[in-house]
């Protein structure tokens, strides 16, 4: 098989793995065997760099053959799909190729995994071991990290990577039993406590010019969503506990995909793609907005589809509201509707010479339609009643698509 081909296949077996791109933006179902609603040509993804920039990434597998069964992948041994599978040279060659054309501005690799968990993961740390010493690659990499293989491997890796992942795949230890057999919960948590040490002990040598760098865009993992009957709280709750025992940098969702000849223990179809946008902005607020996760995902347990979880909070608390933007905290303006995090910060600054008003928020370029109702300025305040109205609701509610992560 030419390498063309192998990319073709390993690039469309790799992307359904989240963590190397934003909230998706299209469905994905892979029931014809080969998946359609790539949001990127050939094997491109985009991800961010540690310094915020948004960059491309050659995104492919080693291979998309896999000595184990998890349910809901389609690269599972008992799949029927076509495999390839790429030597290290391969994947060497297409990178430097890729990066010379300006293509990419760098690689992520995963694989399936082949022979054992030590054989898979010294394969990805020969491409990236090869790129950076025999290459002097300067671009990005971010390698998949196998729980199961050798700590050393793991330490290896994450000389020559900026960022190392492990997917914990499914939100409980129930469901990854369950779903996924062969994969053991204890591994991937040892393994990202061990990468949690690690990055620590990096971080606390930075200041040693001769310290060798350590996967310094840190570690992230990535969670299937809509496979088992989780709750988005559940969801949460696991996200929150990872965020907070493993310093992950990201904890990625990416909604269940439909696959060929699927087990009966799967569902027939893909979860609401919204959902999987929601979660990203219930993470948001979790990390960067003070929310707790009994705040945003209380009740049912579940996110609304139709509104974002910050709205939804701020339509349950209506008392909280309407709060002065020139006296509030900036804890309580974090909690305002469509106040993004950049937009309080101004606001604080701008406060400090004279009070805020209106058109000073307009130049924040804040949705007003949005703000407006939950704030009280020098020349603006909500009409009586309006924030106890059922109206307010109608009025707030977005056009049914859309899929704006402002927050
Ligand atoms: S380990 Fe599981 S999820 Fe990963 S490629 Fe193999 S079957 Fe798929």
């Amino acid at each position: 098989m030419d390498v063309r081909r192998k990319l073709e296949i390993l690039a469309d077996a790799a992307k359904y793995d989240a963590s190397c791109a934003s909230s998706g933006t299209e469905k994905r179902d892979a029931r014809d065997g080969k998946g359609i609603g790539s949001t990127e040509g050939m094997g491109i993804c985009h991800s961010y760099a540690p310094d915020g920039r948004c960059i491309s990434l050659l995104k492919i597998l080693m291979t998309n053959a896999c000595m184990y069964d998890c349910l809901y992948c389609v690269n599972r041994a008992s799949s029927n799909v076509q495999r390839a599978r790429f030597t290290v040279d391969e994947v060497v060659d297409l990178t430097l190729d890729f990066y010379r054309r300006n293509y990419i501005e760098g690689l992520f690799l995963s694989s399936g995994i082949i022979r054992s968990p030590d054989y898979t993961m010294e394969q990805l740390v020969r491409v990236a071991r090869k790129l950076r010493l025999e290459h002097g690659f300067k671009g990005y990499i971010h390698l998949k990290t196998i729980p199961d293989a050798d700590p050393d491997l793991t330490t290896e890796a994450g000389l020559f990577a900026d960022r190392l992942s492990i997917n914990v795949e499914l939100p409980t230890e129930t469901g990854l039993s369950a779903l996924a057999p062969e994969k053991d919960a204890r591994a991937i948590r040892r393994t990202m406590g061990n990468l949690r040490v690690r990055l620590e002990e990096a971080k606390a040598e930075r200041k040693n010019p001769k310290a060798p760098r350590f996967a310094p865009a840190g570690q992230s993992t990535q969670m299937i969503i809509g496979a088992d009957g989780s709750t988005d709280r559940t969801i949460l709750d696991t996200s929150a506990n990872l965020y907070g025992s493993y310093r992950l940098k990201r904890v990625y969702y990416s909604a269940f995909s439909p696959i060929p000849d699927a087990s009966r223990s799967l569902p027939l179809a893909a979860p609401p793609l919204m959902r999987e946008h929601r979660l990203y902005q219930a993470d948001w607020l979790l990390r960067f907005y003070g929310f707790s996760v009994e705040e945003i995902a209380g009740g049912a347990g579940m996110l609304p589809l139709d509104i974002d979880p910050k709205l939804a909070w701020a339509l349950q608390h209506r008392d909280w509201f309407p709060l002065d933007v020139n006296r509030a905290s900036r804890e309580q303006l974090l909690r305002v509707p469509g106040l993004g995090k950049k937009a309080v910060d101004r606001i604080l600054v701008a406060r400090r010479h004279r009070a805020v008003r209106s058109d000073d928020l307009l130049r924040l370029r804040v949705s007003p339609g949005k703000v407006l109702p939950f704030v009280v300025l020098p020349d603006h305040r909500p009409k009586l009643g309006l924030l106890d109205g059922e109206q307010l609701v109608a009025k707030l509610r977005p056009p049914a698509r859309q899929m704006s992560l402002g927050l």
